[in-house]
């Protein structure tokens, strides 16, 4: 164990080892955020009647920006530190009395890792790997390995030598698997990070085959903006009564991200909105996002020439170049970066200080993740959507989804020609009474939010 002087932290009283305590001191964290708090605790629990090794099963409603990863990340590296210290331990008793041979030959062997986080993209994995590496600085001999398709499998497959902690996207871990890279017996944590993501992305099947890989694990968590029912069949599928955490948390309602909405006569328009906004003094870095990969790079080579820091990122790149330009990110060499949803997601870095919805999300759940891109690490941040007049009913799917008004602003000089629409619904929990309408020429003044919405249920 290392010798460790502990300032006064919150996260002392969960029971964590005197290094991860460090470590969390180390990043400036000093009392646990509402997930860390309730789900750290009952992941280190030990429920009865279940085997001495076994953990209690979780799943955790939460948004990027809860600090989630830390949840999962530390009571999953608590055990493998205890684990490890136990090793040494009992090596070194073993050595006693016997002699090393210096001459043995070193054979090759799979990597046999006792935890597993499984995310949904690239850029989230890379993520949570990052964070795992933070957190487990003080710990000696704990080793952390990601992966990720689009890298190069050699050198993966090096970094995994002795790894204790994967943290990987489902499609190359399985191919390490079938080719004997990797053994997945003696995973004892198995994290699924960002399931309603991970279905989305079509890998239920391939959680299906890690699930069967993996069975004689001691723990399961999920981890999922929303638990929807089909979240709750995989959660039956892969834990045993799992315990449920759902945080109301401000961050769940984005309460330090101001929201803005202009409305735009049409794609001219809405460009010129862009411009505009792009030059207010006040933005550090932003994420401009994009809905499809073609006007991602259309977007950002405009940018560019207009002479901004402006780069891309989509699913397209090939890997090593997304790296860069995430990098180019993190160092403020660039300002602002053009993405898709998938690109960005988990993307978390606390400079970016406004997120703008340039091409509309394909579903509403992206909206909460975009705009979670800001406002980071407590920090405030400012989310502004473009929307043309025929996007409207994708507007009140958001609201409806979020439970919250986009309030409509004008940028004076360029405010929208056209008018709200009728009939606009109120309230978001169902069953509102259609109001009065405006239709184009009544000469009605646009009101500060909302167009016609979407009944629920209603065919979209
Ligand atoms: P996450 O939800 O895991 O993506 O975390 C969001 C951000 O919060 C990251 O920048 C973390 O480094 C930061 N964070 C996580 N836990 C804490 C904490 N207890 N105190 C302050 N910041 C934190």
């Amino acid at each position: 164990m290392t010798d460790i002087t502990l300032a006064p932290n919150g996260f002392a009283a969960l029971g964590l080892a005197p290094e991860l305590l460090a470590a969390v001191a180390d990043l400036g964290f000093t009392q646990p955020t509402p997930v860390q708090q309730q789900a750290i605790g009952l992941a280190m629990q030990q429920p009865e009647g279940e085997g001495a090794a076994a953990f209690n099963d979780l799943m955790v409603s939460s948004q990027t920006g809860s600090g989630k990863t830390a949840a999962f990340l530390l009571p999953v590296l608590h055990t493998l530190v205890a684990q490890l210290a136990q090793k040494a331990q009992q090596a070194q008793q073993d050595a006693k009395g016997k002699r090393r041979n210096p001459m043995s030959p070193r054979h090759f062997k799979a990597a046999e890792p006792g935890a597993l986080i499984l995310c949904p993209t690239r850029e989230l994995a890379q993520q949570v790997a990052h964070d795992a590496i933070d957190l487990v600085k003080h710990c000696r001999g704990l080793r952390i390995a990601n992966v990720v398709g689009g890298m190069p499998y050699q050198m993966q497959i090096a970094k995994l030598q002795n790894a204790n902690l994967v943290v990987a996207t489902p499609g190359r871990l399985l191919d390490l698997q079938r080719s004997g890279q990797i053994k997945l017996e003696g995973v004892q944590f198995l994290v699924v990070d960002e399931a309603d993501r991970m279905l989305d992305l079509g890998f239920a099947d391939d959680l299906a085959e890690v699930h069967k890989l993996t069975a004689a694990r001691h723990q399961t968590m999920m981890f999922s903006a929303t638990i929807a029912p089909r979240i709750q069949q995989l959660a039956m599928r892969v834990m045993r009564n799992p315990r449920r955490v759902e945080i109301d948390s401000p961050q769940e309602k984005h309460a330090n991200i101001t929201q803005k909405l202009f409305w735009a006569d049409s794609h001219d328009h809405k460009r010129k909105l862009l411009d505009h906004w792009l030059r207010d003094a006040s933005i550090g870095q932003a994420i401009v996002f994009a809905s499809t990969k073609i006007e991602c790079d259309g977007l950002a080579e405009d940018l560019q020439q207009a002479g901004f820091a402006a780069v891309s990122l989509h699913g397209d790149l090939s890997q090593g170049l997304r790296n860069r330009r995430l990098m180019a990110l993190r160092n403020g060499q660039i300002q602002f970066l053009v993405a898709t949803d998938v690109a960005a997601r988990g993307i978390d870095v606390p400079a970016i200080t406004h997120v703008f919805n340039y091409g509309l999300p394909m579903k509403s759940e992206d909206y909460t993740h975009r705009i979670g891109r800001t406002g980071r690490a407590g920090r405030d941040g400012l989310a502004v959507t473009f929307a043309e007049f025929r996007d409207r009913r994708k507007i009140g799917d958001i609201e409806f989804f979020t439970k919250q008004r986009l309030n409509a602003e004008v940028v004076p000089g360029l405010e929208p020609r056209q008018r709200p629409v009728a009939p606009r619904r109120e309230g978001f929990g169902g069953g509102g009474k259609p109001g009065r309408g405006f239709g184009p020429g009544h000469g009605a003044r646009p009101e500060r939010s909302g167009f016609a919405k979407p009944r629920f249920g209603a065919k979209r």
